[in-house]
């Protein structure tokens, strides 16, 4: 028998769309994902060590601990709960197939994609250690940059797209200076956006250079940086790292059952709206958005995706 409603995905989107789902009767099923060496359940709030920025919290929460949060909210509803990945999906007819990674198959009369996007690191192994460790690596500004850690000292942003430029402009509400590091002498950012920076006395550019380690036990003392030029290395003292070189929606699992965009996100077919190109498949959370990617904006798509599979589940008579 196929279940009403799947939900693929484990973040803000995919527990706040289990909670609705869940208090409307569609007997939810989340695929929460299985734990690999590039996702684990949770999504990106995994990653981060403290939350200040989603509402309800005064104090602050950690990401793990806000995670776990959700699911218990989501679990007093009946949601039922799998640790495993969706592996592949055919949406060519209806109900809607599902392949897990255990090799399960699973029908479903909807499916809420809320698979999320990875945020794109260096890789460089001394990032990745202080990254996880909270100390002072990170690839969220907006997330990361108001916390105590980071007042009035020197950080470096890596990127030259609108995201490093919002997020160094960003950080100088609370750094002594914001290094741009970039690796070519241009911009890819909006003219705007790029004048904005040009014009902050605080923020400094090093153009041709790239970010070749971290420095730093405990906490990050400092980065390594080459010339994309003549490869020649400079150190420079920091006390922030944050990387903003885009992000990697997780879509590759859909395999061309659902139109997504040049960067590989989801395209809805109207914009405040979660529907995808196939009918009774919606999307939530930062797999269909590259704009916002926040927290409290995914949970939100996520309540809106499960509004809509609703809504159409009863327009067609199928629950
Ligand atoms: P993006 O536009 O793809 O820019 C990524 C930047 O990172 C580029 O400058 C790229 O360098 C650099 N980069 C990529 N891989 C790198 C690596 N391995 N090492 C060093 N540098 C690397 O991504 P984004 O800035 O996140 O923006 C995503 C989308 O959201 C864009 O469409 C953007 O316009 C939009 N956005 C808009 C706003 C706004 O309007 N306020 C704010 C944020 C985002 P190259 O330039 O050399 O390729």
């Amino acid at each position: 028998m196929a279940e009403k409603i799947i939900i693929i995905g484990s973040g803000p989107a995919g527990w706040t769309a289990a909670i609705y789902a869940a208090r409307a009767n569609l007997n939810p099923i989340v695929y929460e994902g299985e734990p690999s060496n590039i996702m684990v359940p949770g999504g990106q709030l995994m990653y981060t060590t403290e939350v200040e920025n989603y509402p309800g919290f005064p104090s602050g929460i950690q990401g793990t601990e806000m995670m776990d949060l959700f699911k218990q909210q989501s679990k007093r509803f009946d949601t039922q709960i799998f640790t495993e990945d969706i592996t592949s999906v055919d949406f060519s007819s209806h109900p809607f197939q599902l392949k897990t990674s255990e090799n399960n198959d699973v029908e479903a009369l909807s499916v809420v994609i809320a698979t999320g996007a990875r945020a794109n690191w260096l890789d460089l192994p001394n990032e990745q250690r202080l990254a996880h460790s909270g100390g002072g690596v990170s690839a969220c500004a907006i997330c990361d940059g108001a916390l105590p850690a980071y007042r009035d000292k020197v950080l470096v942003v890596v990127g030259g797209g609108d995201s490093a430029i919002e997020e160094g402009l960003y950080l100088t509400k609370f750094a002594s200076k914001v290094i741009l590091v970039h690796r070519r002498d241009e911009l890819r950012a909006s003219p705007i956006m790029q004048e904005r920076a040009i014009a902050n006395a605080k923020i400094e550019f090093k153009w041709n250079s790239i970010v070749v380690d971290v420095l730093g036990d405990k906490l990050i003392s400092g980065v390594r940086l080459q010339s994309t030029i003549n490869k020649e290395e400079s150190d420079l003292d920091c006390g922030g790292l944050f990387i903003a070189i885009g992000h990697t929606p997780n879509t590759t699992f859909l395999n061309g059952n659902v139109e997504l965009d040049e960067k590989g996100f989801i395209g809805t077919r109207r914009s405040w709206r979660t529907a995808t190109s196939v009918e009774g498949v919606f999307a939530a959370g930062d797999v269909m958005d590259p704009y916002y990617k926040q927290a409290v904006t995914a949970a939100g798509t996520g309540c809106m995706a499960a509004l809509e599979a609703e809504r159409w589940l009863t327009h067609k008579g199928l629950v």
